[in-house]
């Protein structure tokens, strides 16, 4: 059993992904991945929502709406005073050196591309990663506290390990084309079964294959050999894979 078979894909549960479905544009899957930050994704949607129906959702539209209007708008989200003025500065930065057009920095090279988003305030790697997986299928895999617990406890990473060592790590063990899917899909299962408290391991496909697993019932770890040998399978193996 694979994770996206256990997690089939509700849009609706991301906000990222929702709004690219929808709206077929990089600057509102942005704001909507920002608006998630440290937020749930619903309460996101609705910050998203409001945004929308009192500002509007373009750089021009939030560029030219005083900023106590766009705090309003977002008040539904954790953080709402500093989403705004980051939402108003990246739009600043998108009409002076882009055109408005978020479009003119994801057809750049990836590395340029991520680069450039970074750079923005309000957005970190994270982020950046969300936005050029989700609309441009670009080979990242963003790392969220979920996947990077659920990570930790199959054995895949350490605590001390960083985003990037993940990220990488995973992309090292999933087939290429199944990076988004099994990225939502781990958030899914963070969400639903690997729960930062109380994991329900005894519902887990991933039981057979996860360190936390073996150690709540007193076995052995597994020698890294086996960790590799299993690593390198992990994304087509029959059971308790995480890959499609
Ligand atoms: S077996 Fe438990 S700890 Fe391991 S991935 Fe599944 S729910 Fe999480």
């Amino acid at each position: 059993m694979k994770l996206p078979e256990v997690h089939p894909l509700r849009p609706q549960d991301f906000v990222s992904y929702e709004l690219w479905i929808e709206k077929k544009d990089p600057f509102k899957v942005l704001v909507g991945t920002i608006l998630s930050q440290n937020s749930t994704d619903k309460s996101a949607f609705k910050a998203f929502k409001s945004l929308e129906e009192k500002v509007g959702v373009t750089p021009q539209a939030l560029v030219g709406a005083p900023l106590d209007r766009i705090e309003q708008a977002l008040r539904v989200s954790g953080l709402y005073r500093s989403k705004a003025m980051r939402l108003k500065q990246i739009s600043e930065i998108l009409l002076q050196s882009f055109g408005g057009d978020l479009q003119k920095i994801l057809v750049q090279d990836m590395e340029k591309a991520r680069e450039l988003l970074i750079s923005m305030p309000g957005v970190g790697e994270k982020t950046a990663d969300v936005v050029l997986l989700t609309c441009s299928n670009a080979p990242l895999f963003p790392v969220d506290t979920h996947i990077r617990r659920i990570a930790i406890r199959l054995g895949l990473a350490n605590e001390k390990d960083t985003y990037s060592k993940i990220s990488t790590k995973l992309m090292s063990i999933l087939p290429r084309d199944s990076y988004l899917i099994v990225h939502l899909a781990m958030i899914q299962h963070g969400r639903t079964i690997c729960k930062a408290v109380k994991p329900l391991c005894d519902r887990c496909p991933l039981s057979n294959c996860c360190e936390y697993a073996r150690a709540q019932v007193g076995e052995p770890k597994e020698s890294p050999a086996t960790r590799r040998h299993r690593s390198s399978g992990a994304g087509k193996s029959k059971e308790g894979s995480v890959g499609n």
